[in-house]
C-alpha cells in the first residue's frame, strides 16, 4: 500500500489530464487497456530506452508501447526514414517502392514467399481467418483459450474467460464464450477454444467437427498472460494434425514476430506455418500490420478471390519505417545486444528468486520476458491460478522504482528495445531485489 501511495503521489499531472480528458474522450483514454489502476500514466516524450511522463518522472520503458517498441524511442534510423518520407508525401493509396524491399526482407526472414500489409494486428489476424475460410470453404476456426488476437468477431472468443462467470468448463474441453456483449454467440459457436499446448484437445475439436474447421490461429509463444513457451513438438504436431484434416495453421506473431528472433517464433522454434501475422514492432513505432503466407494461400489474394483491402495499407510512412527497422535497426548486432540484456535480467532475477525463496521463475524469448509467480505456467488456467498479489506487487515495485511495465493482469511481460542499456535492465533487477527483501 505504501508503494501504491508513493506512486499515486507523483502522478498528480496524469490524474489531472485524465479528469480533463474524460469530458470528451470516452473513459479518458484512447484505447480501453490504456487505463488501469491507479490510472493511466500520461506520457510527454520518449528517447532511447526511456520515457518521461507528464509529471516529469523518467522511466526505463519496458512497457514498450504494448510490446511494439523494439526500436526504442526516436531511433535515429526511424527518425531519418520518416523525416525523408514525410517531405515526399505521406499517403497515396497507390504503391511506393519501399513495399518491395519490406516484403522481400520479410519473405527472407519468415520463409514465406508472399506478403500483404495493413494497419494493425487485428487486421492481420482477421485477414488470416478470412483467408483460411476462403481456402477451405469451411466456417469454423480453432483458437487458444485466453489468447488475444485483436478485436474482430472471430477471435473475441474466450480471451479472458472466468470460472466465476461459468466461462470455463470443468475439464479441458472446448468451451467458447464471447468476450463481452459486443460479440455474438453465433461467432463463438464457430470458434473452438482449446488450451495452449494441448494437442489432444485440438485433435478432439477436429474430430468432433469433421470437414468444418478451416484452420487454427495460435501464438507460437503465448504472450499477454506472461510468457508461455510451447511444449516440445507442439507446433510441428499442430501443423501435421491440421493438414491431415485439410485445415491450415496461422501464427499470430503480432508480438513475437521480429522480437523473439529475426524470423520470429517460426525461426526460433523451427516450424513454419501456412500464414504469419505481424504488426507492432514491424512499424518501428508507426501503426502497421502484415500477413505472409504460402504461395497457394496468398494466390487467393493475388487473384482477388479474397480482396485484402484498406485505405492505408502499405502506407508510405509505415513502409519507410519498416524498411529502416529491417535493415538498420534489427541488425545481427542488435539481436546480440537484446540477448545480453535478456540474460542480465534472467540471471539476476533467477538468482534473487533462489536466494529469497520466492516461488516462480523467469520465462523469456528474445526481447520478451516475464516473471511468473508459479512453478508451472502452461496455459491460461494456470495463469488464473498464479497469485494476483504477487503480480500486483511486482508491477508496483517496478513502476514505483522507475521501470514502466504493462499493467498487471493485462499483458504481463516486458519488452526490451535495442536502445536499452545494461544500466536500464539492472534497474529492473534492483527493483526486484527490493521486492524480495520487503516480502521476505
Ligand atoms: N495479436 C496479439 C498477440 C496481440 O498482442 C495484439 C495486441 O495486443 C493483437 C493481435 C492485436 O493487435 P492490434 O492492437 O495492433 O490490433
Amino acid at each position: 500500500e505504501a508503494s501504491e501511495k508513493r506512486l499515486a503521489d507523483r502522478m498528480g499531472r496524469s490524474f489531472e489530464l485524465r479528469e480533463a480528458a474524460r469530458a470528451t474522450l470516452a473513459g479518458g483514454v484512447a484505447s480501453s487497456w490504456q487505463d488501469a489502476e491507479p490510472g493511466a500514466i500520461w506520457i510527454e516524450r520518449g528517447e532511447g530506452g526511456r520515457v518521461r511522463d507528464a509529471d516529469g518522472t523518467e522511466y526505463v520503458d519496458l512497457h514498450g508501447g504494448f510490446g511494439a517498441n523494439l526500436a526504442g524511442h526516436a531511433h535515429p534510423a526511424i527518425v531519418g526514414a520518416v523525416e525523408r518520407r514525410v517531405r515526399l508525401g505521406t499517403h497515396f493509396g497507390l504503391p511506393t517502392e519501399d513495399l518491395i524491399a519490406v516484403s522481400r526482407l520479410l519473405a527472407e526472414r519468415f520463409g514465406l514467399p508472399l506478403w500483404r500489409f495493413g494497419n494493425s494486428g487485428t487486421e492481420a489476424t482477421m485477414d488470416a481467418v478470412h483467408l483460411m475460410r476462403v481456402a477451405t470453404g469451411r466456417k469454423k476456426i480453432i483458437k487458444v483459450e485466453g489468447a488475444y488476437h485483436g478485436h474482430h468477431d472471430s477471435v473475441q472468443v474466450s480471451t479472458f474467460p472466468l470460472p466465476e462467470r461459468g466461462d470455463i468448463g470443468p475439464d479441458h474441453r472446448p468451451c467458447s464464450v464471447p468476450s463481452g456483449p459486443a460479440y455474438l454467440p453465433e461467432f463463438a459457436d464457430l470458434t473452438l477454444a482449446v488450451p495452449f499446448g494441448d494437442i489432444d484437445a485440438v485433435r478432439t475439436a477436429l474430430e468432433e467437427n469433421p470437414d468444418s474447421v478451416a484452420g487454427m490461429i495460435v501464438e507460437p509463444v503465448m504472450l499477454n498472460i506472461g510468457v508461455v513457451l510451447p511444449p516440445p513438438g507442439y507446433l510441428a504436431a499442430l501443423r501435421d494434425l491440421l493438414h491431415a484434416h485439410g485445415a491450415y495453421l496461422a501464427y499470430d506473431e503480432v508480438k513475437t514476430g521480429l522480437a523473439v528472433a529475426p524470423g520470429g517464433a517460426a525461426e526460433l522454434l523451427g516450424v513454419t506455418p501456412d500464414l504469419v501475422c505481424l504488426a507492432k514492432a514491424l512499424g518501428g513505432g508507426l501503426p502497421c500490420g502484415a500477413i505472409g503466407g504460402t504461395a497457394a494461400l496468398m494466390e487467393l489474394i493475388a487473384d482477388n478471390t479474397y480482396q485484402q483491402v484498406g485505405t492505408f495499407n502499405g502506407n508510405p510512412m509505415t513502409m519507410a519505417a519498416a524498411r529502416a527497422m529491417l535493415t538498420e535497426v534489427l541488425t545481427p548486432g542488435a539481436y546480440a545486444h537484446l540477448e545480453a540484456l535478456r540474460t542480465t535480467i534472467v540471471t539476476g532475477v533467477s538468482e534473487l528468486m533462489a536466494r529469497y525463496g520466492i516461488p516462480g521463475h523467469v520465462v523469456s524469448a528474445g526481447a520478451k520476458g516475464a516473471v511468473v509467480f508459479t512453478d508451472r505456467l502452461r496455459d491460461y488456467r494456470d495463469f488464473l491460478r498464479s497469485p494476483a498479489p504477487w503480480r500486483r506487487a511486482h508491477w508496483l515495485y517496478q513502476v514505483g522504482g522507475g521501470v514502466l511495465l504493462p499493467s498487471w493482469g493485462k499483458s504481463e511481460q516486458f519488452t526490451l528495445s535495442v536502445q536499452h542499456t545494461r544500466d536500464d535492465v539492472r534497474r529492473y533487477v534492483a527493483n526486484f531485489e527490493r521486492l524480495c527483501r520487503d516480502v521476505r
